[in-house]
């Protein structure tokens, strides 16, 4: 059996979501009350993989809103994630993944340290981040997406913000092995980390986002923001093709212009519906039915080929390789890259 942590991307979405799962008495409540909430299985999960086979799943709302780091509640929001794993653990769940910004606080709050929860000592052998997967399908979607608006790679500017980041240096390093892209610009905010990728690549230019973005064809958002930024879209190159690969989104506004594509990066579809009412009440995708966010299908990949083990883990370490490996597992049981606007 899988597991799915995740998390609802405001106050506002948890509130309505929560009505319409059948939590009446988390509708009206605030922020406080969500830090105090435990984690809960909403849902179950049956996926058919293409070869027919089915496999089980159970999905964990672990009740962390990113307005808890906004607002320093650090210790709330760290319990929620050690929390959602030991519920996990208890409920004999083989894999699980780590939905948003769940891994996000494992690694920045070092909670490996944090092994022992009440009874339940966590086997992080159980978990995966998500993120080889998540990597590998943002990748995709350039490559295949690209071509089509009349991008041609070898010719192009791929701006990566966040890309120091654990999927930002796993896309670079795609990007530079796999592909002929003409140049990398490298946005962060922490400079020894942006040189240290430098170096690794041996390429790419380290940039404010405020000069990358005229200069980029592509540009690929996988920054660990609570809030997206506002751009304007007018600043941007024509075409210009944006993959959001953030959540909660990395941009801030609904763009609309003229020759921009913005693209909801880090999404699969899956060629059968999956048996499941938790994407249709999170409202988040077109078709909740069949698709669904790369990290979640990574832990459901992991579960069809009984790798039980922590395919994603720690920080800064997805190699090509194993980028390829999830790749192909990916295609096999008939998940594939969300190329629809
Ligand atoms: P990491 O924490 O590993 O990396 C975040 C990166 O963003 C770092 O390079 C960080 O560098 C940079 N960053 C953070 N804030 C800013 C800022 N204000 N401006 C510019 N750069 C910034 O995160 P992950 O790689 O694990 O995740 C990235 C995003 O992908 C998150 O939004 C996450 O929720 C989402 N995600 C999506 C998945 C999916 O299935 N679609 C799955 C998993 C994650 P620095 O701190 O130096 O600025």
């Amino acid at each position: 059996m899988f597991g799915l942590i995740g998390h609802l991307n405001s106050l506002e979405h948890a509130q309505s979501v929560a009505r319409d799962l059948g939590y009446p008495e988390y509708a009206d409540q605030g922020l406080d009350f969500w830090c105090s909430a435990p984690p809960q299985i909403v849902d179950e999960i049956t996926v058919t993989s293409i070869t027919g086979q089915k496999i089980e799943g159970r999905y964990v709302e672990s009740c962390f809103l990113p307005e808890m780091l906004a607002t320093r509640r650090i210790k709330a929001a760290t319990r929620k994630v050690v929390n959602a794993m030991a519920h996990a653990q208890k409920h004999g769940l083989k894999i699980t993944a780590l939905g948003g910004f769940s891994s996000i606080i494992f690694e920045n709050f070092n909670l490996q340290q944090l092994q022992q929860v009440r009874t339940i000592k966590l086997e992080f052998e159980r978990f995966t981040t998500g993120n080889t997967h998540t990597a590998y399908i943002i990748c995709r979607q350039l490559e295949q997406l690209a071509p089509q608006l009349g991008i041609e790679l070898s010719k192009a500017t791929v701006a990566i913000c966040g890309a120091t980041g654990d999927i930002g240096s796993a896309v670079c390093r795609w990007l530079d092995a796999r592909t002929d892209v003409a140049e990398l610009l490298l946005i962060a905010r922490d400079r020894d980390r942006l040189q240290a990728l430098q170096e690794e690549l041996g390429r790419g230019k380290i940039m404010q986002l405020e000069e990358a973005l005229p200069q980029a064809d592509i540009v690929v958002w996988v920054a660990s923001m609570p809030k997206g930024v506002e751009i304007d879209p007018a600043q941007l190159k024509q075409p210009c093709l944006l993959i959001d690969g953030g959540y909660p989104k990395n941009l801030g506004n609904q763009i609309q212009h003229p020759g921009v594509y913005v693209l909801k990066g880090g999404i699969v579809e899956h060629s059968l519906d999956i048996d499941w009412r938790i994407m249709k009440i999170v409202n988040l995708m077109e078709m909740p039915a069949r698709q669904l966010f790369a990290c979640f299908a990574e832990s459901m990949l992991l579960e069809f080929e009984k790798w039980h083990t922590n395919f994603s883990w720690g920080r800064n370490q997805i190699t090509v390789e194993k980028m390829e490996m999830i790749g192909q597992v990916s295609l096999k049981h008939g998940f594939r890259p969300l190329l629809s606007f």
